[in-house]
């Protein structure tokens, strides 16, 4: 963890550009694409089998696990412990308000954030990755092994973000109801999609559906479905609450085409590929640095061809999560003159205080939207 907090571009050698090029409505372009580098899954699949062994023998996994409400106050969300952040720390003693709920388990921040508003008071959610922790080399310890064993029902983004998730929960918790967002989809949906949108990525490789206002209404049903299959004397409150939510989603989705009417350009750089799926639904370009921590630094070919790129669709400014942004954009943005626009991928759940902002993904998104119109120059 603290190598995790210590290093704020950790990720970034799991990155690797790959240069596509696309002829879009008779307009050649070139798209510079990262992605995740085929994840090196022998050390985590390594340290999953001794997490499984470890909590076999201590039997640890008759303990009590913590879990909490999804309470969305911000007083709730101050404490380290937070309501979405169950299983690191120690175990606090039992919640009894918890009692008679259906316990949850989550892989990560986005994932959490997008079941709450479903399961509303009827849940508890346990979250596995804490605070620091980067889904996309996350590896589990044997703690996630107890969360899991106490859970109902686990939600994940998918196999190629979490290949520890399946096994793990599989030989903690045989009974527990697995649950991949990549599934939420429906598969003549998706097709239509990759019809209608040029640059659809692979929902089998980019694992950032997260972040596309138009998937993330797919996933409001899905998840009450899900639920009410663990639980279905709530199922008609799973299916209101989704309902409600979906409203929300649909406002957002409306919002992110109204706001990218008007822009200088419909280009713009991001620090990782987070944006396929947005860009995607959105027609926008977006061009992906990485590579650019002190350990990887891209080929001069590749940043030259990155800068060229950005210029020659004048780009405006670069989005970055605020981790990358310092080290990552730094040397772009100097090059390019560019501003770095903070956009929050959610990914990464920040140490200390939670705002109430931090607990709505609503209005992380309507966020994230500001700066993306700042970062294309947007009316
Ligand atoms: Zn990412």
């Amino acid at each position: 963890m603290d190598d995790i907090q210590n290093s704020p571009n950790y990720y970034i050698p799991n990155l690797r550009n790959r240069f596509a090029e696309k002829t879009h409505g008779g307009e050649r372009r070139i798209v510079i694409r990262v992605v995740q580098r085929q994840y090196k899954s022998i050390l985590p699949i390594a340290a999953l089998g001794i997490i499984i062994a470890i909590v076999a023998v201590t039997g640890c996994l008759t303990k009590s696990q913590e879990s909490h409400l999804p309470d969305t106050t911000p007083a709730n969300n101050a404490t380290a412990g937070s309501p979405y952040t169950g299983v690191f720390g120690s175990t606090p003693s039992a919640d009894t308000s918890s009692y008679g709920r259906l316990p949850v388990i989550t892989s990560f921040r986005p994932i959490t954030l997008l079941v709450a508003p479903v399961g509303g008071d009827h849940i508890t959610i346990t979250q596995i990755l804490p605070p620091g922790a980067d889904p996309h080399d996350y590896e589990p310890t044997p703690n996630d092994a107890v969360a899991l064993k106490n859970g109902k029902v686990f939600f994940y983004d998918g196999p190629f973000l979490e290949p520890w998730a399946a096994n793990l929960a599989a030989s903690t918790n045989p009974d527990i109801q697995l649950v991949t967002f990549a599934d939420a989809i429906p598969g003549p949906a998706y097709d239509l999609m990759k019809s209608q949108y040029a640059d659809f990525p692979n929902l089998t490789q980019d694992p950032h559906l997260w972040l596309s206002p138009q998937l993330a209404e797919y996933y409001t049903t899905y998840v009450a479905r899900q639920l009410s299959k663990a639980d279905p004397k709530n199922a008609t409150d799973y299916q209101n609450n989704a309902a409600a939510f979906e409203k929300q989603l649909k406002q957002l989705d409306s919002d992110y085409t109204a706001g990218f009417l008007n822009c200088t350009t419909r280009t713009f750089l991001s620090s990782h590929a987070f944006l396929d799926y947005t860009a995607a639904a959105y027609n926008l370009t977006p061009i992906s640095i990485a590579g650019m921590s002190p350990d990887a630094q891209p080929s001069m070919k590749q940043m030259s061809a990155i800068i060229g790129e950005a210029k020659a669709h004048n780009v405006r400014g670069i989005l970055a999560e605020p981790e990358e942004a310092e080290d990552l954009s730094k040397s772009v943005s100097a090059e390019l003159n560019l501003p770095v626009y903070p956009f929050r991928t959610m990914e990464v759940l920040p140490a200390g205080p939670l705002t109430p902002d931090d607990t709505d993904y609503v209005a992380i998104m309507e966020n994230n939207l500001k700066e993306m119109k700042k970062a294309m120059v947007c009316q």
